[in-house]
């Protein structure tokens, strides 16, 4: 079994990383603290190494311990949470010089780059993964653990509201509310609050949202100058693309973000519709995710990142 295996890989290991993928969300920072509060009750200590995060994030306990570098190179331990390729890896030379490694992911495009590979396509967030995993290591899941991976699992269900969340994901939570995980504050500090930057990055969007393919898609873009002009930070855009996907009619909402390489535009995607993948169509830029949210990376302007994205939605939304 799998999870013997990774337990096994834990037990023999005197140094671990954790890592995660690039612009971290919730569940790639609560996922990587939630398991390095663990594996301390395994008597392990863990480094986990994040290039930057959102300071919204910066209420989960243990948060200060995060790093950016570290001076050990080879690990004898590399756990990659919540990514789905080793491309997206933020830090990925400590991954592929570890001596062992473990992929723990929910992306159903995950390309399975570890030694060891744990990928649940079905579950809402890493996060809920390991708190099976724990469970299965008999790991006492205390309020702190339970705090890191609950954000996980808010994040990631937008508050248990997606699809993607399942009864065992109610279980899970009212287990964590029981042990004093503070739910409501962590929806409020992840969900209900947004910097005055990033509210000011939302004007300019929903200014410029167009409704294309008979109202179906809702398309909208934010550049450098804008984040520069509002003051941005890390994770202000974190959002945007939820807007779109209000609007009544609209199937499929994009928002398209300048990336420092002036060429290029991170592209989310997110699908109201269970007849549409966009973890699907983001591939077909060498991206992925899962079916009602997914991203990807496009080569090109404004008006071409567009153009190229929407011959391709054109296809699946007229199939
Ligand atoms: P985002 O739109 O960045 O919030 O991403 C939505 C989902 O798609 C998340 O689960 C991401 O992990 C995943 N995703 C975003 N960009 C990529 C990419 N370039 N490759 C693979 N998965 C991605
Ligand atoms: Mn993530
Ligand atoms: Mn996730």
């Amino acid at each position: 079994m799998t999870l013997d295996e990774i337990l096994e890989e834990i037990k023999n290991a005197n140094n671990i990383v954790l890592l995660t993928h690039e612009t971290p969300d919730g569940d790639a920072i609560g996922s990587s603290l939630g398991m390095k509060i663990a594996l301390e009750k395994l008597g392990k200590n863990a480094d986990i190494i994040i290039t930057k995060y959102a300071n919204m994030y910066s209420f989960l306990p243990r948060c200060e311990e995060i790093k950016t570098q570290s001076n050990i190179k080879n690990y004898d331990l590399a756990i990659s949470l919540d990514c789905a390729t080793l491309k997206r890896l933020d830090n990925s030379e400590y991954f592929e010089n570890a001596k062992k490694t473990i992929v723990i992911d929910h992306h159903g495009s995950n390309t399975m780059y570890g030694d060891i590979n744990y990928v649940n396509p079905v579950s809402p967030a890493c996060a809920e993964i390991l708190l099976a995993i724990f469970s299965y290591f008999k790991i006492d899941v205390d309020v702190e653990i339970g705090t890191c991976l609950m954000t996980g699992i808010i994040t990631d269900t937008g508050g248990l509201q997606y699809p993607s969340t399942t009864a065992d994901t109610f279980e899970y939570a009212a287990e964590m509310l029981r042990k004093g995980v503070n739910i409501s504050d962590i929806c409020k500090k992840t969900l209900q609050t947004q910097t005055k930057s990033s509210f000011e990055l939302s004007k300019r969007a929903i200014d410029r949202i167009e409704l294309l393919e008979d109202e179906k898609v809702a398309f909208t873009y934010i550049t450098n100058k804008d984040f520069k002009d509002v003051n941005a930070e890390e994770g202000d855009h974190e959002g945007i693309v939820n807007i779109g996907r209000e609007i009544q009619g609209v199937e499929i909402s994009i928002f398209i973000r300048q990336k420092e390489d002036e060429e290029e535009y991170k592209v989310s995607m997110r699908s109201n519709t269970e007849k549409i993948n966009v973890s699907d169509i983001c591939l077909v830029f060498g991206g992925g995710g899962h079916p009602r949210a997914a991203g990807a990376t496009v080569k090109g302007n404004v008006e071409q990142v567009k153009e190229k994205i929407m011959t391709v939605v054109d296809k699946y939304l007229n199939r």
